[in-house]
């Protein structure tokens, strides 16, 4: 099965379709339920929890319109304290650089915490190739890994999968009879990765925020993982996308207030680690080499566009996709890239070209629930709307690309519906003509376009006439009235 396992490459809905997991929708249904309580728990301990939200989207906001700004002040921060700043303007430049770094450290085996950077531009494969063996730390990330996939979720990457299935993974992969048992899984895990820290030479991470003031790399975790990444080997390289850049310190305590409070229902994550440049004194921990590649790939050219740039206000606490309908019902893979949910169907778009992702705007419906949950204020379905706008007609940043056969039935369909006797007309003549396909009560296969939809599921039959119930009920009631 190809989820994303290869490149970070976009794949197509249609493609996905043939082979969805039947197991993903109750899983992630489980898991986002379980989030979406604790979440709410813990915003109904912080009475100005509006006013936080404001405050850090008026801080994000900030740092996009002055990124050019916050990012010179941070790399002479990092530079004084003693690290080494790589700016990268693609995935290929950026997997070159953190390669060239391995290899004139001869390094044989990394050791990675959580990152979505490296996810982006697929670092674990370019590394492979080149004879290094990277392993991802993460407990999830870890899973994930040996299953051959990507994530399924930006915070908990393995949401889809069972524990009995977690215990099938690691019994095939690791040669032994792994049981379901959550707490022993764990172990088994911790243990093969104890080995791994101990002989790492390169530490590999990514960053949940830059702070400029300092040049402070900010990492929020749940697992010992990271702190292991960054401070067990004497070489750490940090994989950071531009847009994670915040002005100060004072910002970060409202960042990290709505974070963890989003994600996962906690008060605050149970690390929080600060790296601003290598050790500087013997017996200090961390790194001797602290390496950051700040990644564009893209993003100089979302920035352009003022209503789609808000996409990077956002802290990725995956909290919109875990109140998301669509998201609980057809989990991550179906988003065809490796940052799914609301979040994805507006930053994939955006990164990879609306030509690549064109039907990710339409993967909502508009409910505006995401929007809602937001801790800064993303407003997704707004950024969705426009999205759609950019596929269909196209702007100054993206070409049209919907089929010009879909352009046309559009464009005549809401002729019709302007047109009183066409629309009368249609209402009879639509259903006759779809008497043709129908078998029993639906229609399982239909002619150009529309056996697009009867591909996937049937099709019910055209049967509605709006005027005609209209007129019913309206009888109906003006009979209520006179009795
Ligand atoms: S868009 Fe908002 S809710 Fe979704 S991951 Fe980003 S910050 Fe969280």
């Amino acid at each position: 099965m190809r989820l994303m396992s290869e490149t970070p490459t976009y794949i197509g809905f249609e493609e996905y379709s043939e082979h969805v997991p039947a197991s993903i929708p109750s899983a992630v249904q489980q898991a986002t339920t379980r989030f979406v309580s604790g979440r709410a728990a813990r915003v109904a301990e912080v009475p100005e929890w509006e006013d936080l939200r404001q405050i850090g989207s008026d801080i994000r906001l900030h740092t996009i319109e002055n990124m050019d700004v916050y990012l010179t002040q941070l790399e002479e921060k990092v530079l004084a304290a003693g690290g080494h700043v790589h700016w990268a303007q693609t995935a290929d430049e950026a997997n070159r650089i953190v390669l060239e770094i391995a290899n004139a450290h001869d390094v044989k085996l990394a050791v990675k915490s959580k990152s979505m950077a490296t996810e982006e531009i697929g670092l674990n494969h370019v590394l492979e190739a080149a004879g290094i063996q990277a392993i991802e730390t993460d407990l999830g990330e870890y899973i994930i890994q040996l299953a051959g996939t990507g994530p399924s979720h930006i915070i908990v990457p393995a949401v889809h999968l069972k524990k009995e299935e977690i215990a099938a993974i690691f019994s095939e992969k690791l040669d032994m009879n792994a049981p379901a048992d959550p707490v022993e899984l764990a172990r088994i895990a911790r243990e093969v990765l104890r080995e791994k820290f101990l002989n790492a030479e390169m530490g590999i991470s990514g960053g949940n925020f830059l702070i400029a003031e300092t040049g402070t790399l900010v990492m929020v975790t749940n697992e010992g993982n990271g702190r292991m990444c960054t401070t067990m080997p004497d070489l750490h390289v940090a994989v950071v996308g531009i847009d994670k850049v915040i002005p100060d310190w004072e910002s970060l305590t409202v960042f990290l207030r709505l974070l963890a409070r989003s994600a996962t229902g906690q008060k605050l994550s149970t690390y929080t680690q600060f790296i601003t440049g290598p050790r500087r004194e013997a017996g200090e921990f961390g790194p001797k080499e602290f390496h950051l590649v700040l990644l564009d790939n893209g993003r100089s050219n979302v920035l352009k566009d003022p209503v789609g740039r808000e996409v990077f206000k956002c802290i990725r606490c995956g909290a919109c996709a875990n109140v998301c309908p669509v998201y609980k019902n057809v989990g991550g893979f179906a988003y065809g890239w490796f940052i799914s949910g609301p979040i994805g169907a507006i930053l994939a778009p955006q990164m990879l070209g609306t030509q690549t992702a064109r039907e990710l705007p339409y993967a909502s419906t508009l409910c505006g629930a995401c929007a809602d949950v937001c801790p800064v204020k993303i407003p997704i379905p707004t950024i969705l709307r426009h999205l759609r706008r950019r596929v269909a007609q196209g702007d100054e940043f993206a070409e049209a690309t919907l089929p010009a056969s879909i352009r046309v039935t559009v464009g005549l369909a809401s002729i019709a519906l302007a047109q009183n006797w066409i629309y009368r007309l249609g209402t009879r003549v639509l259903p006759a003509l779809m008497s043709i396909f129908k078998r029993g009560g639906w229609i399982p296969r239909a002619p150009y376009p529309l056996s697009r939809w009867t591909k996937a599921r049937p099709l019910p039959p055209f049967t509605a006439n709006f005027r005609g119930w209209w007129k019913n009920v309206r009888s109906a009631d003006s009979k209520d009235a006179r009795r």
